[in-house]
């Protein structure tokens, strides 16, 4: 059996990192099986999806290396739910309830009250005919519940090991609203059915809602996929992710807070694994070593630092070759390859290169605070080539005949050299800048 997977995303905000979890795992787990994985936007809930979001979706997924062999709207699926809608009516699973939310309402309030679980009474199935068209007369349009069967539904989760469920405990499920439409449950199994879904990957806040659709799948098709259901992620201390961090979509990743794709993927592959969590610059070892069995149930935490960690670890170790286009767009086309691995060891986020590259090769301002100081120094710079052990050599010549020391030593000659309190490591900076430029910055101001 080929292994055929999907993610199924609401584009109703942008993809944040909790989803993207979701896909990067249900990726990996495809493309060690060599199976296929579905795009699959739920947009039914027509006021609340935007195409906006559909794209930023699609870019994110695209960003990260995640591929998709298939795309499908569930928009574009109305007249194949519609069909299935029909049968389940015909065959009885589907029955219509007249309550109105006030009256619903007032049930779970009773029903609380009274020490009873808030467990849909079904007293629907009772209405008459006649009572039926009462209603309608009045003007209310039905919505339908999906009646199950009161039987054990079990299945094996491929992280939560065994799950069984009481029908009993459980409320019939509604899956058509008053105005018609079908809600997510009842697309969202019908389009598994129809697209050969073998495996349903996702969050955990679906487990009840696997309950229902087992029945769904059974009602329809008879066949059911196996499910492995995510532990979310919670924060630093262990709460739930605020809308903060929660807001910390995969846009906001890669474009405010600049990091590398790899960062967040390395991280969320890995993130509630028995594997440790590394930077990888690539997707393969990762579909290598991935197995549903090394998840715990557990809630992980999600710390953004140990993604940044990771951004900076996997700059540290990139090739020139792989960030020249990217240099190049983001303006500095004249960066080569020995400056690039001069400074990469000193990166956390690509972006921190416009720095190196300003004090290298833009025009620095600088005020020299101490011209006799920065004068006498100039005159100790040891011949060229320098390399990045001169600086020491350089400043231990200085130290020795000026008797400085410290602060007094080394901030005048980095104000003089880049114009700026803090900022690069002065001995990498020294053989980028040369000798003319050093000398030149030491003895003026520009
Ligand atoms: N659109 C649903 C969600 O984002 C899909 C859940 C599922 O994978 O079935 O939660």
């Amino acid at each position: 059996m080929s292994v055929r997977v999907r993610f199924a995303p609401s584009p109703t905000g942008f993809l944040h990192v909790g989803n993207a979890r979701t896909a990067i795992v249900t990726w990996l787990f495809a493309r060690q099986h060599g199976g296929h994985f579905l795009l699959r936007i739920d947009d039914t809930d027509t006021e609340r999806s935007k195409l906006e979001y559909e794209m930023a979706i699609e870019d994110g997924l695209t960003w990260m290396g995640l591929h998709w062999d298939e795309k499908t709207n569930q928009k574009l699926r109305n007249d194949r739910y519609d069909v299935v809608i029909e049968k389940l009516k015909k065959d009885g699973r589907l029955y219509p309830c007249y309550e109105t939310p006030e009256e619903l309402n007032l049930k779970r309030k009773t029903q609380l009250s009274r020490g009873v679980p808030p467990i849909y009474d079904r007293s629907a199935l009772k209405l008459t005919e006649e009572q039926k068209k009462k209603f309608e007369a009045e003007g209310r349009q039905p919505h339908w519940r999906f009646k199950l069967e009161m039987k054990p539904i079990e299945w094996n989760d491929l992280i939560r090991g065994p799950v069984s469920f009481k029908a009993e405990d459980l409320s019939d499920p509604v899956l058509i609203r008053e105005d018609g439409r079908p809600l997510y449950h009842i697309c969202s199994v019908i389009d598994d059915i129809d697209y050969d879904i073998t495996h349903v990957v996702r969050g955990e806040d679906h487990v009840t809602n696997t309950a229902w659709h087992i029945q769904m799948f059974e009602a329809i098709s008879g066949k059911v996929p196996t499910f492995a259901h995510l532990p979310l992620i919670s924060d630093v201390e262990g709460g739930k992710l605020s809308k903060r961090l929660g807001a910390l979509s995969v846009k906001a990743i890669k474009e405010e807070e600049k990091l590398e794709p790899m960062a967040i993927v390395s991280l969320m592959a890995r993130l509630g694994t028995s594997d440790p969590i590394e930077p990888f610059s690539s997707l393969d070892p990762l579909v290598a070593s991935f197995d549903f069995a090394k998840f715990s149930r557990g809630t992980p935490k999600f710390d953004p630092d140990e993604m940044i960690r990771l951004n900076a670890k996997i700059l540290h170790d990139t090739p020139f070759s792989e960030v020249n286009i990217r240099l190049a767009n983001m303006g500095m086309p004249d960066i080569d390859d020995s400056f690039w691995m001069a400074v990469r060891a000193n990166l956390e986020r690509l972006d921190d290169i416009r720095a190196w590259w300003h004090v290298v090769d833009g025009q620095v301002t600088n005020a020299l605070t101490d011209p006799d100081f920065t004068a006498k120094a100039a005159d100790l710079l040891p011949p060229a080539p320098w390399n990045e052990k001169t600086f020491d050599e350089w400043v231990g010549a200085v130290k020795s005949h000026t008797g400085r020391k410290g602060k007094e030593l080394f901030m005048p000659i980095r104000q003089a050299l880049t114009g700026m309190d803090h900022g690069p490591e002065l001995p990498v900076l020294l053989p980028l800048l040369g000798p003319e430029k050093v000398r030149q910055r030491l003895l003026k101001a520009a």
